[in-house]
């Protein structure tokens, strides 16, 4: 019988699995994005009067959840044409809490890092609640229907 998988490579595997997957969903959103702007003789970045559903879900219910996510699903042809994420925590952030933001080893790790900070909001997910529907990740234009 085979060995158990090593951590490190089934991490290296969920890496390369979550990446293609996102390359796949945004290709995918894009020609929906780019169906849609056929179908309704729509130019690029021009605002077009489309019905779309707006989702939330969370990693957890009742307020607790550290991850929040809404999607935007076009009600003619159900084909989601964009999403956001949001996320209370950075799993980097949190291994170098312990350190004293004020020394000279936080600062110089916090400038390399920051730009790659995952934590995008820094609320409650109760707060979140209030700013979905955020502006979406792909920039396709969008109001609210009243
Ligand atoms: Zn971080």
């Amino acid at each position: 019988m085979p060995g158990l998988v090593a951590k490190k490579s089934f991490e290296m595997h969920l890496t390369a699995i979550a990446c293609v997957s996102k390359q796949v969903a945004e290709a995918g959103m894009q020609k929906a994005v780019k169906e849609m702007r056929t179908t309704y003789n729509a130019r690029k970045n021009q605002p077009m009067d489309i019905a779309v559903s707006c989702d939330r879900t969370w990693a957890r219910r009742g307020f607790q959840s550290l991850y929040g996510m809404v999607s935007g699903i076009q009600v003619d042809t159900g084909k989601l044409v964009d999403y956001e994420m949001k996320r209370e925590v950075c799993f980097k952030c949190q291994a170098n809490k312990d350190l004293d933001p004020t020394s000279q080893e936080y600062i110089e790790w916090m400038e390399t890092h920051a730009p790659e900070c995952s934590a995008n909001f820094k609320k409650s997910s109760k707060a979140m609640d209030r700013i979905f529907p955020p502006i979406f990740s792909l920039g396709v234009p969008w109001t609210p229907s009243t």
